[in-house]
């Protein structure tokens, strides 16, 4: 085995680790903002869940096709005794009326801007439509603290190779210039592409 495969193996055990610890409509019920966390985000339906369960290697941690928009919950996982990942609410579907629209955008104002244990957020775009507005407003939050972010451009087996490292060279170059420290990972959850690498992602920012 080589040294990398090794490191990967590591990896695949650390986050296989996750387990649904809580859920919570306020960022204030979190558990203790101690330790370090990475918060997931995308607009419904751009594959989070799917994503977090390939990152995971769980089928049902996060729960797939889920009512969209029906709870806008912050669910924790717990990686051990000081590591989470937050599953932010999905964002944007048409059925949402104006006023959860406008919960969302104070749950996660509140909870991006007052967390201390957050440590990076990784940004779920489908990368037949990256970057939508959604994906620039999650950056826009990572630049107003600092933070480091991941993009997974997720569905790439949708695309072919060509148009799909078209779609990175240009998200690359866009994050580039808003000078945002990020990652764009090319990324599907059911042929695992982009898996590995989205793990050294997570595992930067949590040892960073
Ligand atoms: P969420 O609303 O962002 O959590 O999205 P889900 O993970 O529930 O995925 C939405 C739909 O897209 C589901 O039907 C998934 O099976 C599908 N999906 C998610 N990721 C991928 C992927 O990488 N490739 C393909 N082909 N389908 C995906």
């Amino acid at each position: 085995m080589h040294a990398a495969e090794l490191i990967d193996t590591d990896l695949a055990r650390r986050f296989r680790r996750a387990q649904f610890l809580m859920s919570t409509p306020q960022h204030t019920k979190l558990p203790d903002d101690v330790g370090r966390e990475i918060a997931f985000a995308g607009r419904s339906n751009a594959g989070k869940s799917s994503a977090i369960n390939a990152i995971t290697d769980q089928t049902g941690l996060a729960r797939t096709s889920k009512t969209p928009g029906r709870t806008q919950q912050l669910v924790v996982f717990g990686l051990g005794e000081s590591e989470r990942l937050i599953d932010l609410p999905g964002y944007g579907y048409a059925r949402v009326p104006l006023a959860v629209k406008r919960d969302w955008h104070t749950l996660i104002d509140l909870y991006v801007s007052e967390r201390k244990s957050l440590a990076g957020i990784v940004v779920v775009s489908d990368i037949r439509h990256a970057l939508t507005d959604f994906d620039r407003q999650m950056l826009a939050y990572c630049q107003s603290r600092d933070l480091r972010c991941v993009i997974l451009l997720s569905k790439a087996d949708k695309l072919n190779r060509g148009p799909a490292m078209e779609t990175q060279r240009k998200v690359l170059a866009e994050i580039d210039e808003l000078g945002v420290p990020t990652e764009a990972v090319m990324f599907s959850a059911p042929n695992k592409t982009g898996v590995a690498e989205a793990r050294r992602a997570l595992a930067l920012l949590l040892d960073q």
